[in-house]
């Protein structure tokens, strides 16, 4: 395993153990709850959009290190971002983990996530947080799967 892969490794169990931004969110203007049947985890995403803009972003939930990761970064990285920002990133973040693109330029942190992709059923875990806020933003009621 390279030391970059390791330092990766790090940094998603850091965030899967103490995850940033997590907890409720009392003036939150959207809100959804995400579901991955396939490995049980559990978010729910609120955000707080002022001027078109997300002014403030927090989840609670629980599962794996992958999706508690991937939700804790995902909270860093968009404040500040309007919705067509949000779009083009989880376009990004999705493509790589995916593994359709190697190409991670712009992704910042959440590039550390991009080692998901040589695990296919693991991809689930790191887009749940990104289906479900997807949902919150655009206002879908039922509760997201990712089945
Ligand atoms: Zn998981």
């Amino acid at each position: 395993m390279s030391d970059l892969r390791e330092l990766y490794q790090q940094l998603i169990i850091d965030h899967g153990r103490s995850p940033r931004n997590f907890g409720e969110l009392a003036s939150a203007t959207h809100k959804k709850d995400g579901y991955n049947p396939l490995c049980g985890d559990k978010v729910t995403v609120f955000v707080s959009v002022k001027d078109g803009k997300v002014d403030d972003i927090k989840f609670i939930g629980c599962g794996c290190a992958i999706s508690m990761a991937s939700a804790s970064m995902m909270t860093q990285a968009l404040k500040g971002k309007n919705f067509k920002d949000i779009e083009c990133l989880f376009d990004k973040f999705h493509s790589v983990v995916t593994g359709e693109t190697e190409d991670t330029a712009g992704l910042g942190k959440l590039e550390v996530l991009a080692g998901v992709k040589d695990y296919p059923s693991r991809v689930k875990c790191a887009t749940l947080c990104w289906h479900t806020l997807m949902a919150a933003l655009t206002g879908f009621d039922e509760t997201i799967s990712t089945e």
